[in-house]
């Protein structure tokens, strides 16, 4: 079903972005993960090697998953586009709307008990997702914190993250992170 998925998702002319496209970057991990983590959309080394999270913001990723004590191959990396934004700007409304039946149905397959989101975009989505549009709020006000929400199947711990990228352009946040990713530690 998942190969099915990424190869209906290789085809996929549903926004503008597929006329840019290098690879899609359809997510990687264990499908039988706990924790799910959205970032927001492939960058340059992401488009080239069809992997997420694979250049500077990855490694920061995988320094701070190594410091909560969880293994990369243990949980599940996608993000909210599966295409990259020329000169990596911003995900526009319309792609999100186009792109995220996918995410949806990722969701859907590996049910998480956790999903990590890092930064505003995918923060925004999830929490619209999940009946929580009430409380967004900027990255900066939420980070860390848990929302539990629970439907008739299942509770699912919603958990913001500033999106590892930060940490380029300011180096001091690696340590806000490190603390936010504590969390993590109850839930492997
Ligand atoms: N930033 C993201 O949000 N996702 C990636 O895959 C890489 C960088
Ligand atoms: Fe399709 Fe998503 Fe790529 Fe747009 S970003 S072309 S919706 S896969």
């Amino acid at each position: 079903m998942k190969e099915d998925l990424k190869k209906e998702v290789e085809k996929c002319r549903k926004c503008e972005l597929w006329k840019t496209r290098i690879n899609i970057v359809f997510g990687e991990g264990n499908p039988q993960t706990k924790i799910m983590f959205i970032g927001e959309a492939p960058g340059l080394n992401e488009a080239k090697t069809g992997r997420p999270f694979c250049g500077a913001a990855g490694k920061i990723l995988d320094e701070l998953l190594e410091s909560a004590g969880i293994k990369r191959e243990e949980i599940y990396i996608t993000n909210i586009l599966k295409c990259r934004p020329p000169e990596n700007r911003n995900p526009q409304a319309d792609e999100i709307e186009a792109c995220t039946p996918y995410l949806e149905k990722q969701i859907e397959i590996i049910k998480p008990k956790v999903i990590c989101t890092l930064g505003n975009y995918s923060t925004k989505y999830i929490f619209e997702k999940y009946g929580l549009k009430d409380q967004i709020q900027g990255i900066s006000k939420i980070h860390g914190e848990i929302f539990k929400v629970k439907n008739l199947f299942q509770s699912i711990n919603i958990i913001p993250l500033y999106h590892p990228a930060v940490v380029t352009y300011n180096i001091n946040m690696k340590e806000t992170l490190k603390e936010d990713f504590k969390i993590l530690e109850q839930f492997k």
